[in-house]
């Protein structure tokens, strides 16, 4: 099964025109790049963690401000929101130059949805994160995160259906999102936002199946409270498809740490497991000072990680 899956994938990228060299290496190829680029600040033996922010979590009134808190504080991954990102991208390479930072991924901005009844709701989103994608590649994101579909958003197609079409437009997005160097990843919600795709695994099932380099998917350990049975057999299930991963409080999405109990370890043994090689990126709020909870925050992700 692997090895013809990792045929399938050498077929493909030679289609598209990815060299060589990458082909040869029977993976996605913006993981592949994005590992070899992501920086190593531990010595540890095995995979590391990286850490990120959205920009929004960062504390800061500018980017440079926020840039400047983030390296400060050992945290080199940047999320930026997909909304007008076009517009941004100079901004962006600007600030982010002679910096470690680079951005991990773009969180959505897309309009319309995949699994839409009408075709026009699903060509706008089809249009929407292509353009979003486009600015993604420049940045050099490994991704743009991307929801087929949210609970609000009607009529939708019914399930089986849904799936059918949702995977021949994922094929279209993913190869215009490999000539991009980057990827659509796929972001399972809770049910309370998405009945459609709740589960690392399904999202994970979709990828296979669409079997395109440029499609993955990701886990949120917040979505993952309430839908998931276990942290660690959630991961697994992503496998080669994990692209990112979102970080909050458990129960009320604030900063890891600031709800009783928070707890990521038996999450973060999995990623191990699976040498997971990009970041963790925190998408959540705080009541407090986040010059105070996000450093609290860093510290307890990183004592955990080495308990993991
Ligand atoms: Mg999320």
């Amino acid at each position: 099964m692997a090895n013809s899956n990792n045929d399938t994938r050498r077929d493909f990228l030679k289609k598209i025109g990815v060299g060589g060299a990458m082909a040869a290496l029977g993976t996605i190829p913006a993981l592949s790049l994005a590992a070899d680029a992501a920086p190593k600040k531990r010595t540890q033996k095995g995979p590391v963690l990286n850490l990120g922010l959205q920009e929004s979590v960062a504390p800061g009134q500018t980017l440079t401000e926020k840039l400047d808190f983030m390296e400060a504080n050992g945290v080199y991954g940047l999320e930026i929101g997909g909304g007008k990102l076009a517009s941004r991208v100079t901004e962006i390479q600007k600030a982010l130059q002679n910096r470690q930072i680079k951005v991990t991924a773009i969180c959505a901005g897309f309009q319309g949805w995949l699994i839409a009844t009408n075709e026009a709701d699903r060509k706008k989103c089809i249009d929407s994160s292509k353009e979003i994608l486009a600015a993604a590649g420049a940045l050099g994101s490994y991704g743009m995160i991307l929801v087929p579909g949210f609970n609000g958003q009607q009529p939708s197609l019914p399930f089986v259906e849904a799936r059918e079409i949702l995977i021949e437009q994922l094929k279209e997005l993913g190869e215009f999102a490999v000539k991009n160097n980057t990827t659509i990843i796929l972001e399972p919600l809770n049910r309370r936002e998405a009945w459609f795709l709740r589960m690392v695994a399904d999202a994970a099932s979709i990828c296979r199946d669409v079997d395109s380099p440029g499609v993955t998917c990701m886990g949120d350990f917040w979505h993952m409270t309430w839908e998931e049975t276990d942290d660690m057999g959630a991961f697994l299930s992503g496998q080669k498809y994990l692209n990112h991963v979102h970080v909050a409080s458990r129960k009320t999405r604030r900063m890891p740490g600031e709800d009783e109990g928070d707890n990521y370890i038996t999450g973060f043994k999995a990623l191990k497991m699976i040498n997971y090689k990009h970041y963790v990126s925190f998408e959540c709020g705080t009541k407090n000072d986040k010059n105070i909870v996000v450093p609290a925050a860093l510290k307890l992700l990183r004592e955990q990680w080495d308990l993991a």
